[in-house]
């Protein structure tokens, strides 16, 4: 069953937990997050980048998730990740998507909140939900404080967009962190306390478990997960390939590797973000 964002998240924010949203590039990654989140019952968000389009035209997206996830017992939300352009937005509603994200959170206050409402105002008469960023995640590999999500402009942001999800800045990078990650809990139970919608922390490949389950009840419900996908992924066709890798090795053997080795990662994040059974 395809769904929208808050049809899950509202849930998890107010249950304490977390729905992972898993970065799909293929036909292979699909299907190991349906794979994962229907074997342990958890509704999942499947997220496409707007940089993997190159590899995966959006139709094409929604038209297999739209087909898989009919035939899935949990519910799906299919994710436009990371939309700079609402010309991205504007495709994938069209197409079919359930939900989107506009990313204007390298401009100024001013502009994010002009940017996020024309996306809101794009997607709300189609029955799509919004999630925005507020703060920055950098992709250096260390986050920076001084790029981190402001409590009181949280609020004002939220009440100036009316945005379903608001994805914040207290620590996480996205990609491979350089030394060890760790989390402004304080600050994000700073902003939980004044925005109620459902909180989102992108970069979640590689916290520290037990800081991630001590941000879960102070607010965040969607918690993504990409670099560990892939790295995964490359890992298991690396193994393969050097165990029993042959002058008749098959393309399709690697990627049943490396589906298999993904839906490992997804069954492993809905564990610990506890929603396994609430789908
Ligand atoms: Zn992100």
């Amino acid at each position: 069953m395809i769904v929208d964002l808050p049809s899950v998240l509202v849930k998890a924010r107010r249950g304490g937990y977390a729905v992972g949203a898993f970065n799909v590039y293929n036909l292979e990654t699909v299907d190991a997050v349906l794979a994962g989140a229907g074997e342990l019952r958890s509704p999942v968000i499947i997220a496409f980048g707007e940089r993997y389009l190159k590899n995966f035209p959006i139709r094409a997206v929604a038209a297999v998730v739209r087909t898989m996830a009919q035939d899935s017992p949990v519910p799906v939300v299919l994710h436009l990740d990371h939309a700079n352009r609402l010309e991205s937005i504007e495709q994938a509603i069209g197409a079919g998507f359930t939900s989107v994200m506009i990313d204007g959170s390298k401009n100024p206050l001013e502009e994010n909140i002009a940017v996020t409402k024309e996306a809101v105002a794009l997607a709300r008469p189609k029955g799509v939900s919004v999630e925005a960023e507020l703060g920055r995640i950098t992709r250096t590999g260390v986050a920076a404080e001084d790029l981190f999500t402001d409590p009181a402009e949280a609020v004002e942001f939220m009440k100036r967009t009316g945005v379903d999800a608001l994805a914040v800045s207290v620590g996480t990078v996205h990609g491979l962190y350089k030394g060890k990650p760790t989390l402004d809990l304080e600050r994000l139970a700073r902003i939980a306390m004044d925005v109620h919608a459902p909180l989102v922390l992108h970069g979640g490949s590689g916290v520290p478990e037990d800081l991630i389950r001590k941000a879960i009840p102070l607010g965040v419900a969607k918690l993504n997960i990409n670099t560990e996908m892939s790295i995964e992924g490359v890992n298991a066709v690396r193994a393969f390939l050097s165990a029993k890798g042959n002058e008749n090795t098959r393309l399709e053997e690697l990627m049943v590797e490396a589906r298999n080795a993904m839906v490992g990662v997804v069954k492993r994040y809905i564990e610990f973000f506890g929603s396994a059974g609430k789908a």
